[in-house]
């Protein structure tokens, strides 16, 4: 079965191509903050580590990754937020080779970075309902929700010192993994500064070239 590696910059909104590749191309998408969050359910060490914002331990990481993939043998996989880095990239690349699984294509998501600073910094979350707006790109009024009419608010990883904490700790340890891919000849680079549809095109490129 076949992988694709999904790397996005801080705020290039890997959530569209994830969706995209998973309604169109049926990708398993694999978060590995999705599968944490669920895992945090019965576990209360995950919990406790989730809530204080703090690292998992690898090896836990490592076991998620390797039960997801037994328990899933005719699936190919998008993975989404792991690896991150070139450490972690090492392993990961094991357990595939375990299960005959080949990174086929890796996509990196890329951003002009005063642009996802405006979708950053300008998103803003219903206390109600959790539907996201953006103070720059959407027409709000009086801050409140279309949709329930809640209070809309601002969340704390969404303020700047936060997105610039990320997006150097992004540069320093995931651009190395990006230049091995690169390196590879396995990367395809999409660019997420214009509209979805603009977006959804340059995935149809890239996922055509691979079918010669
Ligand atoms: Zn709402």
């Amino acid at each position: 079965m076949k992988a694709l590696l999904l790397i996005s910059a801080p705020g290039a909104g890997k959530g569209v191509v994830s969706k995209y590749l998973k309604d169109k191309y049926k990708y398993m998408h694999v978060s590995m903050g999705n599968l944490l969050r669920e895992k945090a359910k019965t576990d209360k060490t995950i919990d406790d580590i989730l809530k204080k914002g703090e690292f998992v331990d690898n090896k836990i990481v490592y076991e998620l990754l390797e039960d997801i993939i037994k328990n899933n043998p005719n699936e190919n996989f998008v993975f989404e937020g792991f690896p991150r880095m070139l450490e972690q990239n090492e392993v990961f690349e094991k357990i595939l080779n375990k299960y005959d699984i080949i990174i086929d294509r890796v996509i990196y998501v890329d951003i002009k970075k005063e642009i996802a600073i405006k979708r950053i910094t300008g998103r803003l979350t219903c206390s109600n309902c959790n539907e996201t707006y953006n103070k720059y790109f959407d027409n709000i009024n009086d801050n409140k929700c279309k949709i329930c009419g809640g209070d809309l608010i601002k969340r704390n990883d969404d303020k700047l010192s936060t997105y610039n904490i990320r997006y150097d700790a992004f540069i320093d340890k995931t651009m190395p993994l990006v230049n091995y891919y690169k390196e590879k000849n396995l990367l395809y680079t999409v660019f997420n500064n214009e509209s979805v549809e603009n977006t959804y095109n340059q995935i149809d490129e890239l996922m055509d070239k691979e079918m010669k």
